[in-house]
């Protein structure tokens, strides 16, 4: 670049809009005639013109004093002739320079121009780097949100080190204005000058923003304002298919006026559900609101307000459709008849409420089922297992999302009529916590007294359970409170016996299974001794509900080698068994062995059903330490103590020495540990297994035994007799010793256990000693 006081003279052209700068190369077109006469001088002199703008770019002959007073020495690099007249220039900017004087203005203007270097402010280098860095940051954020921007003008910047050089590079990028461009030209100091770039880039990213905010804006209202409208049209054809209301608010909500005057219910229930109309019919059809509303009002008007059975209470026909679906049960049966003539004797009569009580599988949900057939009634079942909260049975308000009736309304509602049977399933397995007693709701829904106007926090108008027939059941009923109890006429179901499950599977079992898979009588057939082997072999269950599964799975093999050709029928015999059930999942219980002093039997009843429990006791040289292991509860070990106290206060009569409980320490033993074990009908058996390891006589190896013992060794009454003997017999055991005042229990135990085994009774713990131990020979 020429020295600053140097003057040169060469053309000028004026530029329209236009500022050339530094370093950079730019192409444009000339048409007007002084302007392409001034190239054709300067191609001539030099190659070099002083490209200055002029300030009003819609002068078409600008004069000298029309244009601005610092413009840009530039080298043309290309000339093109285009047709009309036209050249298209390409010019690389070399220097800034001044404008001093116009030396001829025909037929070109000639100027003498003066170079203005860049003037450098005192600064820093490490501040000119980060001027220079945090310029190029600011132009990296503007480029990628400008959407013209060509990312390697990027690169290009990055490369540039020097700083006048920098601004000049980014202003020439950068679309602005003419004036703007002219002050950046003009500015010859390079640091104010970049510093100025920089504010114009942030000027310009935070226009960006708002241009890009406003955009995104537009195509999200534009998106759904399309959706939308695809959406309704979308619903008014489905809708007009289906025959169904329009999307008018007005006339959904007159169908809803139509319906609830439809109803039977009482005046305040039918004003507060026309006031949800009248809001529906105000709400915006697509409100969120107004789904709310339509589901709440779906909800009310399906519910069988109008709709019963009419109850059907020939006795003679209940007792036919009993015997029919079940097999045994006299007694179920029986009370369930008594229960029928009360209701048609007294059908006003209200309250009266089944609980059947047993084992699982036993058959309760089938017999509850039969009641509903037998009345002509629908049912529908409701688990109440795990149920902890009172919003379970009550529902949950409207308020909360996803808000719905609680199980009862909804178990009406799936039956679909006002008086159906329902059937409350496992009473027992609910509990409660913070939430609410679920028990406490059930109470009321339960009460004949109440529940006439049983209120749903959903459904909030009250509906009327009065007619509906309810039944429970449990395993037991222990955990149900006393006042559900008290309610409730309860019925025990006990266990099957071998026999009875036999022909419970051959009567009913199999035929229900070979329907479903598509069977006959002629393609399956199963022996009895297969049977009873799937029984021992392959179940062990107070109830029924496994074995149907197993001869389910047989059902299903036969079922399928039909299907694939390999054969026409299937018979099952025992030996085959093995085969189509894989191999037997219990073995039979091992009887105890003979002679083996400190081992006892004792009978145990559980949730499932009865059990055998040896128990063992052992004697080792110590302090009198007792210790109970094998998993049992606190009942259990207190009536281990009561026998050890029993024992010491006969130590004489046992020919004990008398401080036997001082040189050893005992340990009692229950073996199958997983399981726990409570109550206090082990008390004899812990009893005899002690005196038993003490003396070193063995207990007879054919007998079990059942009783509560007192310290003074007085035999006190057990329950659950009929599933303890039915345990005993699948043992092989012969002889069963039960508390003297559980004789009259023995009426009701199964007739075929009953010829199985001979009975001992015993009122004291000596004749429970007598009757158990052998003597040594
Ligand atoms: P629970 O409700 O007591 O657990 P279920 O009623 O579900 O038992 O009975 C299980 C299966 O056994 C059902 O298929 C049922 O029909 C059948 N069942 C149980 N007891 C009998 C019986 N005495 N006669 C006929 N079928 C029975």
């Amino acid at each position: 670049m020429p020295s600053a006081q140097v003057t040169e003279l060469m053309p000028m052209l004026a530029l329209r809009g236009l500022v050339v700068f530094p370093h950079m190369l730019i192409h444009f077109d000339v048409a007007r005639d002084k302007s392409v006469k001034a190239l054709e001088a300067a191609v001539l002199h030099g190659q070099t013109i002083f490209a200055v703008a002029q300030k009003d770019s819609l002068n078409p002959e600008p004069e000298p004093e029309d244009v601005y007073k610092v413009g840009t020495v530039a080298h043309i690099k290309q000339v093109l002739k285009l047709p009309n007249n036209t050249v298209r220039v390409l010019v690389e900017g070399a220097y800034r320079a001044v404008l001093e004087s116009v030396t001829e203005s025909e037929p070109v203007i000639t100027v003498s121009v003066t170079p203005c270097p860049d003037k450098h402010r005192r600064i820093s280098g490490q501040r000119k780097q980060a001027l220079m860095r945090h310029t190029v940051d600011l132009f990296e954020e503007y480029v990628e949100m400008a959407p013209r921007a060509i990312p390697e003008i990027l690169l290009n910047a990055r490369e540039i080190n020097e700083i006048g050089h920098l601004a000049d590079y980014i202003a020439q990028t950068l679309a602005l204005r003419l004036e703007e461009r002219q002050s950046l030209i003009e500015e010859i100091n390079p640091i104010s000058r970049l510093e100025h770039v920089g504010v114009i880039l942030l000027r310009e990213i935070e226009t960006l923003q708002i241009e890009l905010q406003i955009q995104m804006k537009l195509r999200g209202q534009l998106v759904k304002n399309q959706r939308d409208y695809y959406l309704r049209e979308q619903l008014k054809t489905i809708q007009g298919e289906l025959g169904e209301l329009g999307d008018d608010p007005l006339s959904e909500a007159e169908e809803y006026e139509i319906k609830v005057k439809k109803l039977h219910v009482d005046a305040q229930s039918r004003e507060r559900l026309m006031r949800e109309v009248t809001r529906l019919s105000k709400s915006s059809p697509h409100s969120p609101d107004a789904g709310v509303i339509r589901t709440y009002l779906d909800t009310c008007i399906e519910l069988p307000w109008n709709t019963a059975t009419p109850d059907r209470l020939d006795l003679a026909r209940a007792k036919r459709i009993l015997e029919r679906e079940h097999f045994g049960l006299e007694k179920v049966k029986e009370r369930v008849l008594e229960f029928l003539a009360v209701k048609r004797l007294a059908p006003k009569l209200r309250g009266q409420i089944l609980c059947l009580v047993g084992p699982p599988g036993v058959g309760k949900t089938s017999v509850a089922s039969s009641v509903a057939h037998a009345m002509g009634r629908k049912m529908a079942r409701i688990s109440l297992g795990g149920v902890r909260d009172e919003a379970d049975i009550r529902g949950h308000r409207k308020t909360y999302v996803g808000a719905m009736p609680g199980r009862i309304i909804t178990g009406v509602r799936q039956a679909g009529s006002r008086n159906p049977v329902l059937l409350l399933d496992e009473i027992d397995k609910m509990g409660h916590d913070f939430r609410g007693d679920p028990a406490a709701a059930l109470l009321e829904v339960l009460d004949s007294e109440q529940n006439h106007s049983f209120r749903d926090h959903y459904l909030e108008i009250p509906f009327d359970l009065s007619d509906v027939l309810f039944i429970t059941t449990a395993n037991t009923t222990e955990p149900v409170p006393r006042a559900l109890l008290d309610r409730m006429e309860v019925i025990e179901l006990t266990s099957y016996t071998d026999e009875e499950k036999l022909q419970i599977a051959k009567r009913h079992l199999l035929p229900k299974q070979l329907k479903k898979h598509g069977l006959t009588a002629k393609t399956f057939k199963i022996h009895d001794d297969a049977v009873r082997e799937l029984i021992t072999g392959y179940t062990r269950e107070s109830g029924v509900r496994r074995l149907e599964r197993e001869l389910a799975a047989l059902c299903r093999k036969t079922a399928h080698k039909i299907a694939a050709g390999e054969t026409e029928k299937v018979y099952i015999k025992r030996q085959e068994l093995e085969k189509y059930a894989g191999v037997h999942r219990y073995k039979p219980d091992r009887p105890m062995p003979a002679g083996e002093a400190g081992v006892a039997a004792g009978l145990a009843w559980t949730r499932v059903g009865g059990e055998i429990l040896y128990v063992e006791a052992g004697v080792i040289p110590g302090a009198g330490k007792v210790e109970l292991t094998g998993n049992l509860g606190e009942i259990m070990k207190e009536s281990a103590r009561a026998a050890l106290s029993y024992i010491r206060s006969r130590a004489d009569a046992l020919e004990l020495p008398k401080d036997f409980y001082t040189k050893s320490d005992i340990h009692i033993h229950f073996p199958e540990s997983a399981i726990p074990k409570d109550g206090p009908s082990a008390g004899i058996t812990v009893a005899v297994a002690m005196v038993s390891a003490l003396t070193g006589k063995p207990v007879r190896n054919d007998i079990a035994m059942t009783g509560e013992i007192t310290i003074r060794g007085r035999v006190l009454p057990v329950g659950g007799l009929k599933e303890k003997t039915m345990a005993a017999l699948r043992a092989g055991i012969k002889t069963v010793l039960i508390p003297a005042d559980n004789e009259p229990d023995l009426a009701n135990i199964d007739p075929t256990v009953k010829n199985a085994l001979t009975f001992i009774t015993a009122s004291h713990m000596d004749d429970v000693l007598k009757a158990t131990l052998t003597v040594n020979s």
